[in-house]
């Protein structure tokens, strides 16, 4: 530590300290130091569930709602904001829905005894498909108004006994979710395909974050859904953490709140609906543990909420030179549309805000110092090679060009992590071995419908994890018997252990 930042310690001494575990070492303290020390998140109020995201882990929340929502708006989907709470006559509606949901609602205090009778008692969202529903019934008149795809960004809250470790499991988490309503069962199902087109343009060519598209099996389906299909990805320490899922709900919502619409022929039918939800908050998480290394966070350049941080390096003598030849650097990174912050803090040493920017994974470090100033050039260090070059002044343009192969380089990073991370597994024991080596286990299986849960159920016990499902994109055809209970095999399925 440096003299400086023992001077300003008592301001925020937490994101003073680099971090002191590996990530290869200690995934799980490297994960809880990370976001506290770049200062993600705060625990402090210490409500179960519940965290605070401070400014930085905001922005960059901010960041991955945007260019969530331009693709779903670039696929015809438009924004709508629903009320926060649900009836509870709405929220039982559906049978397997409330089955699957009753645990874990907070009800509101509503049905007090008021001047006009009880009031109907309302439950905080846990997901919103009981209030856009009733909804269609009354926006969807004919065929004409269909398809009719919304979204709303915000968030829900469920009451999860699990939830231990923050963003990855909480009580209320932020996410987009989207609603859709359909005429035919086959443009319904299209929609689901275009989900998961969307987590693969978002989440992977974004992002960076390979991920697996998993047809859940039936007993790990979403309440109310005929089928879900969810996107695995794999955590530094061989869990699988659920991103993005889509489900086809058919027309199970829509007969429960009586959704109609006119066909062509003039008939009355109903519409047949599907769900989408990005986690926000869930898939910081997966760019945090993805992309992250020992010295803090390696934020995508898209993502950054500051893609290149300008510090001078000046003396008492130089001092104003310096400040004006980086404010001139840093209005021309502007200009080349580059998230540019000048840090001009006069309270650090240059030392301390490299440390401290590297930290919070800031692409781009633009040093400007007596040298830079003289040669009219500037030092350039990149955050993940950690290489230092020297450039010309006049050529900021390249920046940007400099930021798109900044990301190519962290999504085959994160691919070529992913090599190898799959094992066929013949027997019990393979399975046993490979989950211990943090990979993924390829199986035969009996089935993922209701025959098959005997078997998952043995996994879970016996093995200590989860059949995650059969491959979403592809139909893998089984290559012997079901490896639990030797019967024939129907499917090849994914088995690891989760989130
Ligand atoms: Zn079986």
């Amino acid at each position: 530590m440096t003299k400086q930042s023992d001077k300003d310690s008592s301001k925020n001494s937490k994101s003073k300290e680099g971090l002191t575990v590996k990530k290869s070492e200690n995934f799980s303290e490297w994960y809880s130091q990370i976001i506290e020390k770049a200062e993600i998140v705060d625990l402090r109020l210490g409500i179960k569930g519940f965290v605070i995201i401070r400014p930085w882990g905001t922005l960059i929340i901010e960041r991955l709602y945007d260019m969530f929502e331009k693709e779903l708006q670039n696929k015809g989907h438009l924004p709508v904001i629903m009320p926060s709470v649900i009836p509870e006559s709405n929220l039982k509606k559906e049978e397997s829905h409330i089955q699957g949901f009753a645990p874990e609602v907070f009800w509101l205090e509503t049905d007090k005894e008021g001047k006009n009778g009880k009031e109907e008692r309302l439950a905080l969202r846990p997901t919103s498909e009981t209030v856009f529903t009733p909804m269609f019934a009354l926006w969807v008149r004919s065929h004409r108004d269909l398809p009719l795809k919304l979204y709303q960004r915000g968030s829900v809250f469920r009451y999860d006994t699990k939830s231990t470790r923050p963003l990855v499991r909480g009580r209320e988490f932020y996410w987009i979710e989207c609603h859709d309503a359909f005429a035919t069962k086959k443009e319904a199902e299209a929609q689901v395909q275009e989900d998961i087109d969307t987590t693969r343009k978002i989440l992977y060519e974004k992002f960076g974050i390979p991920f697996l598209p998993i047809r859940r099996p039936s007993w790990d389906k979403f309440a109310g859904a005929e089928y879900t299909i969810g996107s695995d990805v794999l955590m530094p320490d061989g869990k699988l953490i659920q991103q993005p899922s889509t489900h086809f709900m058919g027309q199970r919502f829509s007969k429960a709140f009586d959704a109609k619409f006119t066909t062509k022929e003039g008939k009355e039918e109903y519409l047949y609906t599907t769900a989408y939800g990005p986690a926000v908050s869930r898939i910081l998480v997966s760019v945090i543990s993805t992309h992250g290394d020992d010295k803090g966070l390696v934020l995508p350049f898209e993502i950054a909420p500051v893609q290149a941080v300008v510090i001078p390096i000046y003396t008492v003598k130089n001092k104003s030179k310096i400040l004006k030849y980086a404010g001139e650097i840093m209005k021309k990174l502007e200009a080349n549309g580059v998230r540019t912050k000048l840090d001009s803090d006069e309270n650090s040493t240059p030392g301390w805000k490299f440390h401290e920017w590297e930290l919070k994974g800031v692409p781009f470090r633009i040093e400007i110092g007596e040298k830079e100033l003289k040669g009219k050039k500037f030092t350039l260090f990149t955050r993940d090679t950690g290489v230092k070059t020297t450039a010309p002044l006049g050529k900021f343009g390249y920046i940007k060009k400099l930021g798109e192969a900044y990301d190519k380089r962290l999504k085959t990073r994160a691919d070529n992590n992913m090599k190898g991370k799959t094992v066929s597994c013949k027997t019990k024991e393979d399975i046993r071995k490979i989950l211990k080596e943090g990979k993924i286990a390829r199986v035969n299986f009996c089935s993922t419908e209701k025959k098959g849960e005997k078997c998952a159920e043995y996994v879970e016990k016996e093995i200590g994890a989860e059949v995650r499902g059969t491959l979403a994109d592809r139909n893998e055809k089984p290559f012997g018997k079901c490896i639990i209970c030797n019967t024939s095999a129907n499917v090849v399925v994914y088995i690891a252990k989760s989130y």
